[in-house]
């Protein structure tokens, strides 16, 4: 099967209406990062991948891995949600705080403050990936 670069699929693109373009350049480009739960089940599987769009698509390998949501959280990190349980949704210090419901002003200064005294578990490793409160994010190529 012939294949297409990245090139190649921007001057097929560039003739097409701008919002389909747009539509297809986020499904048919390669993925930017990766993600993978370093949870005792998932023992680092890659559970997703963030397409040229920025959204967090899952992959479901098994039963008890994949990842079921993201969510932006205030610390600027991605939070992410496993099947197998494993959960950084929350940050250490929006735990308890940050809920299904709007956040107040108050709860956001609450907030603001944890994340002096308790910012989020980051460890960067030398082949370039990060993990953050248990979920090892790779960056494959930067959003075009
Ligand atoms: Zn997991």
């Amino acid at each position: 099967m012939p294949t297409i670069t990245d090139s190649q699929l921007d001057e097929l693109l560039s003739k097409m209406d701008p919002k389909m373009a747009a539509h297809y350049r986020s499904t048919l480009a390669g993925d930017v990062a990766a993600v993978y739960c370093m949870s005792k089940t998932c023992k680092g599987r890659k559970i997703g991948a963030q397409n040229a769009a920025g959204q967090w698509v899952g992959n479901t390998p098994t039963k008890k891995s994949g990842l079921l949501s993201t969510r932006a959280r205030f610390d600027g990190h991605t939070g992410f949600r496993c099947r197998c349980g494993a959960s950084s949704i929350t940050s250490p210090a929006e735990s308890g705080i940050i809920t299904s419901e709007a956040p107040t002003r108050k709860a956001l200064a609450e907030v603001y403050e944890r994340q002096q005294k308790n910012p989020a578990k980051i460890t960067e490793h030398a082949d370039g990936t990060v993990t953050v409160d248990g979920f090892k994010i790779e960056q494959l190529r930067s959003i075009a």
